[in-house]
């Protein structure tokens, strides 16, 4: 069986010249970039945009990362566009904000459509029979994932494989964790999209991650690496293995093997440049519990409401947005006004909190944090 390769480059700066060069030598490890792309093709770029914000938050993937890899696709001779659906609004706002907007002006690149899909049949699916995925997806011959290196509250890290569900367009995003609930068939699912899509080349920004109360608004963490690989299960277990979380934690890992996506297990993998040891980093806050299974009935609730992580609002940093209640994904509200009061902070009812932490990934000044019940600080001591 052959191996998964994963590059492994050090790149310590966002500077222009040195990114690309970062990304050049990287991809020459894996052939060249013409692997992946040939003359003529129509090839989509889809970096983490999340919500638009500045480059300098760490939130999305750093418009350095993006220019790097557009341009060598457009030297290959490949007509490239770039998207990505946001939790909520539309893309190109998200895209201007974020500052790849401006990139792909200057390289002469097309917003892709993100904002509206078609229904996809996926009959090799392991949980998800149908997808709704963007047209710009959908209208391309191939698709390079730029994912960002990042903490998330449900599945612990987004990486290459969770950089996909931005294939699906706008607040039908949150219609799969209502259907989903469990995060590990949350996880399944976002397996069942990447082989549905099959993305043709990841490429991780991992110059500065996010750490602690990610995916939004948490706190920036130098590793100065950028991680490669065409086997999305890899290269996460890499990114994994850099911030000292088991792989088999992160839940799309085992579903990921078994549907043939990639590997998680270290002798299978290859990897290439850099020695991982020099970027691994001890002090990455990240949840290294395993996410509780369980999404229904009286005693999943009871004990739900013990165990895992809950959505808290701090009252000092809340503006009384709505956001989190537009964004709550459960009917009805399980974060809402007190009363219809708007002047104070929403309050939660945690019995219809799925736990999905939608609300705390798009809180737009990052006021909602995640708080372990005792239950469940025990649980992780064990
Ligand atoms: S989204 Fe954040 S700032 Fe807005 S109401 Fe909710 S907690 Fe407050
Ligand atoms: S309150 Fe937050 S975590 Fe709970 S269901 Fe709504 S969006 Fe999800």
């Amino acid at each position: 069986m052959n191996k998964a390769r994963v590059v492994i480059i050090r790149c310590d700066t966002y500077a222009d010249d040195q990114v690309l060069t970062a990304v050049q030598k990287g991809l020459d490890m894996l052939g060249g970039i013409s692997v992946f792309a040939k003359p003529g093709e129509r090839i989509v770029m889809k970096p983490n945009i999340l919500i638009g914000t500045e480059p300098d938050k760490g939130v999305t993937t750093h418009p350095a990362v993006f220019r790097a890899v557009g341009k060598l696709l457009k030297d290959v001779g490949v007509s490239v566009s770039y998207g990505d659906s946001p939790c909520f609004g539309k893309s190109e706002p998200n895209l201007r904000k974020s500052g790849i907007k401006e990139v792909g002006d200057e390289l002469g690149f097309i917003v892709a459509d993100f904002d509206s899909g078609r229904s996809v049949s996926h009959k090799d699916a392991l949980l998800m029979k149908k997808f709704v995925v963007a047209n710009g997806v959908l209208d391309s011959d191939g698709l390079v994932s730029l994912p960002k290196l990042k903490t998330h509250g449900l599945v612990r890290f987004t990486g290459a494989v969770k950089n996909q569900f931005g294939c699906v367009p706008g607040l039908l995003k949150s219609q799969y964790h209502v259907k989903l609930p469990d995060p590990y068939d949350f996880a399944t699912m976002l397996v069942d999209l990447n082989t549905l899509i099959k993305p043709r080349l990841y490429i991780m920004d991992g110059i500065v991650a996010m750490e602690g109360n990610g995916p939004r608004s948490g706190k920036l963490k130098r590793l100065n690496v950028l991680l490669l690989s065409s086997d999305p299960i890899a290269l996460d277990a890499t990114a994994c293995r850099i911030a000292c979380i088991e792989p088999e934690i992160v839940p799309t890992s085992r579903p990921g093997e078994k549907a043939g996506l990639g590997t998680y297990h270290t002798e299978n993998i290859e990897l290439m440049g850099e020695a991982l040891e020099s970027f691994v980093d001890t002090s990455f806050e990240i949840n290294r519990t395993p996410p509780i299974s369980g999404s229904g009935g009286r005693f999943m609730v009871f004990l739900k409401n013990r165990i895992t992580q809950r959505p808290v609002i701090d009252k000092a940093k809340c503006t009384c947005c709505g956001t989190c209640i537009t964004m709550c994904s459960v009917q009805p509200k399980a974060v809402d006004w007190h009363r219809g009061d708007m002047s104070r902070p929403p309050r939660y009812d945690y019995n219809l909190c799925i736990r999905c932490y939608c609300c705390q990934e798009t809180c737009p000044e990052g006021a909602i944090y995640l708080s372990s019940p005792l239950l469940a600080r025990i649980y992780s001591r064990i």
